[in-house]
């Protein structure tokens, strides 16, 4: 019985699972189909298909809104879960806020003002889920989401676990969702009651420098390379003189150097050929071997 005829097999208790172009769903705008695709609509159906994705001996890939996600062309030999709308619930619990992992960043950091609490003004512009900003420490403006993190509710295997923050082993874009594999599903934020005026001022200085340093105006996946030790990734890249170099459709931003663009039409292997160009001119004009913040999955086609 292939996966397909397992999932048809579970009546109803599995959301329906079909085969996708991943581009659509990644903000580089770029990757190739996904053999198996669901979005699941709670946390049992979310358990479900992976205990049958499991049994199926098939690769799993979890899924937030995309961007910092770099899908080859070849696409995913495997099940991509992604959590979305049916996880975007976000709740106040005192001067906590407790969040669903398909939750945008920007949702939560509204509605944290809203409520008057301080401590992810930072957020407001990273335009990640709760689910893959947490799985990645996501971070801008001396802020990063291991601050306020309280709890992260997590599927580990066919288990059900709150982990407490100061057990992620949260880090520089780094957490131990990635060692362990595991599945976030929520995460609870302790905040600080503040002013909504002055955390409303805050967000909006964010969004300002944001909006006058980033080429917001086309697809990329944000920084694209981790920041080294020392060093700026857009400054090295800028003085090695990359700005505007292009292969195919993908461009080093000439606003911001440590962007990577899609102008049009690139191809996931237009980005890698440029993410390898970069990291030779800049290793050997400054000998720093810059690493890819972006998460780079899938098959070459
Ligand atoms: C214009 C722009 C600006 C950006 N600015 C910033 C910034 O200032 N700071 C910053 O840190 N990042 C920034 N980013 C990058 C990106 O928004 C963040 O890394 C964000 O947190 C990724 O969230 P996502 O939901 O899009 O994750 P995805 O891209 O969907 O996934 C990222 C990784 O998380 C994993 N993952 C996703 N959801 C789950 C889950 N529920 N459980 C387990 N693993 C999961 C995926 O498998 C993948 O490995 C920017 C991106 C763009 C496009």
């Amino acid at each position: 019985m292939d996966f397909f005829e397992k999932i048809n097999s579970k009546n109803g208790n599995i959301p329906p699972v079909t085969c996708v172009i991943l581009d659509k769903f990644t903000t580089l705008r770029v990757g190739g189909p996904a053999d198996y695709f669901a979005e699941p609509a709670n946390e049992k159906q979310a358990a479900e298909l992976l205990r049958i994705a499991k049994e199926a001996n098939l690769p799993v890939l979890l899924m937030g809104n995309g961007s910092n996600l770099l899908v080859r062309d070849g696409g995913f030999r495997g099940l991509v879960i992604r959590l979305g709308k049916a996880f975007s619930n976000i709740q106040r619990k005192g001067n906590c806020l407790y969040a669903q992992a398909g939750a945008l960043l920007s949702v939560l950091a509204r509605q944290a003002q809203e409520a008057g609490l301080s401590g992810l003004e930072f957020a407001q512009g990273i335009p990640g889920s709760v689910g893959g900003g947490v799985y990645m420490n996501a971070g801008a403006y001396g802020g990063e989401l291991a601050q306020t993190v309280e709890f992260v509710r997590v599927l580990d295997g066919d288990t059900l676990r709150d982990i407490p923050g100061d057990e992620m082993d949260f880090s520089y874009r780094h957490t131990r969702a990635m060692e362990e594999k595991w599945i976030i599903l929520g995460a609870q934020f302790r905040l600080t009651p503040g002013d909504p005026a002055r955390i409303e001022a805050a967000m909006r200085d964010f969004a300002a420098r944001r909006k006058e340093k980033q080429p917001l105006e086309y697809p990329s996946a944000g920084s694209f390379f981790k920041r080294p030790a020392g060093h700026f990734a857009g400054a090295l890249i800028e003085g090695a003189g990359l700005k505007g170099l292009s292969v195919g459709g993908a461009q080093v931003s000439e606003k911001h150097a440590g962007f990577l663009i899609n102008t049009g039409g690139a191809t996931a292997a237009d980005f890698l050929r440029l993410m390898e160009q970069v990291q030779a001119r800049v290793l050997e004009k400054y000998g720093v071997r810059l690493e890819p913040e972006v998460r780079i999955v899938g098959e070459e086609k």
